[in-house]
Formats: structure tokens, C-alpha cells, sequence
């Protein structure tokens, strides 16, 4: 699951990663927390020409960790298309979580850890932050956390799993019904090649008949092998395929 942390600097992220990381781990999920600063941190300074590399990479760096483990995104992603980009890499099975706080506690939070961030970057972030889930569906956050109140992560750890399980059903219902789908598509096309070939009337009849009832007692939706019974049943009916 992909985990997309969203709030200005100093509002908390780093800490809710950290914690809800250990918390995923004592369920023995495999997480990692990822973020820009990593890689912007490794430059020994920073420059405006480098936010591209550093945006590319870190995209990058999350599409490879996803393959193996759970990732919490610990940036500000205060645009929209921020959070689109990440959910394109795991689009199935994501959870926006959006940390909250008044700007005064954030501005004092950024004071008290030596203004990391200058202030007026802050407050310019508070103006052009995009609201998740307000402009579309997709960006509606999972979670809104508060985080001048206390937080429960074991409750919040709770119900990633139960969403996460649910995400991956809905995954496999949706391959089960595209399996379906060409597995009907393909049986219509060999009927329609035999019938192109030429056939009586009646034994049209019969092979639409053998097809139907065929679909209808499909008890698996494994594609190659249905299309081998299907092509064993016509021969058995001494269809010419
Ligand atoms: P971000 O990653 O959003 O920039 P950090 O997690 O680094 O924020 O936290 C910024 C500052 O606020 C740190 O000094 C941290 O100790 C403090 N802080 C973080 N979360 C809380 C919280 N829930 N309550 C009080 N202080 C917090």
C-alpha cells in the first residue's frame, strides 16, 4: 500500500511517518518511509535546478520500494498533481493521510526546531495548498489528522489493513471480471469463424446453444484453459475448427 502523507512544513509529517512505521512494523508489515529530503539532503547545497532530478528520483525510488514493501511518502505534496503523480505508481491501492494543524502551532513548531523552513515559505505554502479532495474524488484523503491532539497509531494501523484488504479484493474481483469478459469474447470468435465457414441452419442452432451453456457452467476463469475445453467440447460435437 501506498501511504501519501500531506500537510506544510513543521506540521508533523516526519514524526507520524516514523511512529506509524514502527507501529505497521509491530503488525509485520514491511514499510519503508520515502521522501524528497532525502535525496535533497544529500546535496551539499541547494539550487532551484536540481528540484527537477530531485523530483524525477524520488518518483523513481518510490515506484522501485512499492514492488516489495508498504511506503509512506513524507513530503508536503501541497499541489494536487503532486499526489496524482504518486497515485499514478500505485494507483489500486493508495491512502491519502492529511496532517492538519493551526498555522500559529505549525509557525511555532518551525521556530522551536530553528526555522528549517523560513516562515514566509510557510505562510505562502498555506496560501496556494491545495485542499485534498476538494477539487476531485481521488484526492479525498483517508484521514485527517489533527495533530495537536493526541494520536491513536494503533487504531490508525488498524484501519490501513482492513483498507488495504479491501483494495486488494476489489483488485482481484476486477481481474476475475476482465478474465470473464475475454474469455467470452474469444469462444464468440471461434463460433463466428465455424459459422463464416458455412452451416446449416440447425446446427448453428446447436453450436450457439453449446457455447451458451459452456459460459454458464464455467466454474474457473482461467483463460487458456476454458478455450481448451471449449475447443474439446466442439470436437467432441464434431464441430471442424
Ligand atoms: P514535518 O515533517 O511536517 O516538517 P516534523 O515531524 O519534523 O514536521 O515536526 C516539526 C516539529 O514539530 C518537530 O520539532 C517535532 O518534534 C514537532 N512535532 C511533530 N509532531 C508533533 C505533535 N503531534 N505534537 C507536538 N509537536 C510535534
Amino acid at each position: 500500500m501506498l501511504i501519501i502523507l500531506t500537510g506544510l512544513p513543521a506540521v508533523g509529517k516526519t514524526t507520524f511517518a516514523k511512529n506509524l512505521a514502527k507501529e505497521l512494523s509491530n503488525y509485520d508489515v514491511d514499510v519503508i518511509v520515502l521522501g524528497s529530503d532525502l535525496i535533497r539532503e544529500s546535496f551539499p547545497r541547494w539550487k532551484e535546478e536540481y528540484e527537477e532530478f530531485i523530483r524525477v528520483s524520488t518518483l523513481k525510488l518510490i515506484e522501485m520500494a512499492i514492488k516489495k514493501y508498504w511506503v509512506i511518502v513524507d513530503d508536503t505534496n501541497y499541489y494536487n498533481s503532486m499526489r496524482r503523480d504518486l497515485i499514478k505508481i500505485c494507483p489500486d491501492n493508495y491512502a491519502i493521510i492529511y496532517l492538519k494543524a493551526p498555522i500559529e502551532e505549525i509557525l511555532k513548531r518551525n521556530e522551536e526546531r530553528g526555522k528549517k523552513v523560513p516562515d514566509k515559505v510557510i505562510k505562502e505554502m498555506s496560501l496556494k495548498f491545495d485542499e485534498p479532495g476538494k477539487k476531485y474524488s481521488w484526492d479525498k484523503p483517508f484521514l485527517v489528522v489533527d495533530t495537536t491532539k493526541e494520536i491513536n497509531y494503533k487504531e490508525i494501523v488498524k484501519s490501513l489493513l482492513l483498507y488495504s484488504k479491501d483494495k486488494k479484493e476489489e483488485k482481484k474481483e476486477r481481474s476475475k471480471v476482465s478474465k470473464k469478459d475475454e474469455i467470452d469474447k474469444r469462444t464468440r470468435k471461434i463460433v463466428g469463424e465455424i459459422i463464416k465457414r458455412g452451416l446449416e441452419k440447425e446446427r448453428i442452432k446447436e453450436l450457439l446453444q453449446l457455447r451458451k451453456e459452456f459460459i454458464k457452467s464455467l466454474k474457473h476463469d482461467d483463460v487458456d484453459k476454458a478455450l481448451k475445453e471449449f475447443k474439446d467440447l466442439l470436437n467432441k460435437h464434431n464441430f471442424s475448427l
